[in-house]
């Protein structure tokens, strides 16, 4: 069929690269305002070590705070589409397909997924002989990882590419189940993020562990992210997901993003602070 815009017309380019772009920010996380939640919170939490070399490490960005940089890994395709490209496997873990019980072996075997991506980035992190360059990149990483590892859609089915593929209506609009859970059930809000960083304030304080190890716990929260994607009801019986849906699911959503603003500044913590 003939297009039915004149060849050389700067429209249908404009407008597919609008779609383009909202389609891949669609797909990978959080929407941006999730992920500067996560760093709000956890600039709350921060120790005055860590906070002192969170503040190093980002001199020299645009925005130097930990909700600045969170987004960042969402835009790499747009940014630097090499590292977009080797990193583009790190923001989820599809493992509901296996009770939610994380195998390396299996859903992880080249280390691409966001359960090693978390480990390996921390790694760097941590590592004082690596260069400040290379720390900051990783810093910017475990930022929006431990935002994606507790999105539930982002250690969801694979089938379904975590709920991307699950059209829906969302008060009364187009939609998918994993962009509902990344920015939909948030946006019903119409908060600004510090409007929403209250919010998310005021929730009971989650119950922590005293000590992370993402070594060892990155899998456990990728898991019990899990288990909220395959709860009954997560997956509506009907395309069209109304104000009960909402009422059900923002809170769970919420407490994901407080839950992992606080792991985040433990792992800061922990990989910033005294040896
Ligand atoms: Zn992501």
């Amino acid at each position: 069929m003939k297009s039915p815009f004149p060849l050389h017309s700067p429209l249908p380019l404009t407008a597919l690269a609008l779609a383009l772009a909202l389609c891949s920010t669609d797909a990978l996380a959080w929407g941006a305002q999730g992920h500067r939640l996560v760093g709000r919170v956890a600039e709350s939490r921060l120790t005055p070590t860590a906070r002192a070399e969170v503040d190093r490490l980002l001199a020299s960005e645009a925005d130097p705070t930990l909700a600045g940089v969170a987004p960042w890994a969402d835009q790499l395709r747009a940014t630097d589409r090499d590292l977009g490209k080797r990193s583009a496997g790190w923001h989820y873990v599809n493992i509901a397909e296996d009770n939610c019980v994380y195998q390396a072996a299996k859903h992880c075997p080249d280390g691409n997924c966001v359960v090693e991506a978390l480990k390996d980035q921390t790694r760097i992190l941590s590592d004082r002989r690596n260069s400040d360059a290379e720390r900051a990149q990783a810093l910017k990483f475990v930022v929006h990882l431990v935002g994606d590892i507790h999105q539930p859609m982002h250690a969801g089915f694979g089938h379904d590419k975590g709920g991307n593929e699950v059209q829906v209506q969302f008060n009364g609009r187009g939609s998918n189940l994993h962009s509902v859970w990344d920015s939909g059930l948030l946006n019903t809000r119409g908060l600004d993020d510090t409007g929403y960083l209250t919010v998310l304030q005021a929730l009971p304080q989650p119950a922590l562990a005293r000590r992370v190890d993402v070594r060892k716990d990155a899998e456990a929260w990728a898991e019990s992210s899990c288990r909220i994607a395959v709860e009954k009801g997560v997956y509506p019986t009907s395309r069209k997901l109304g104000d009960d849906y909402t009422d059900r699911y923002r809170p769970v959503a919420e407490s994901e993003l407080r839950i992992a603003g606080e792991r985040l500044a433990q792992v800061l913590n922990r990989a910033l602070g005294p040896r």
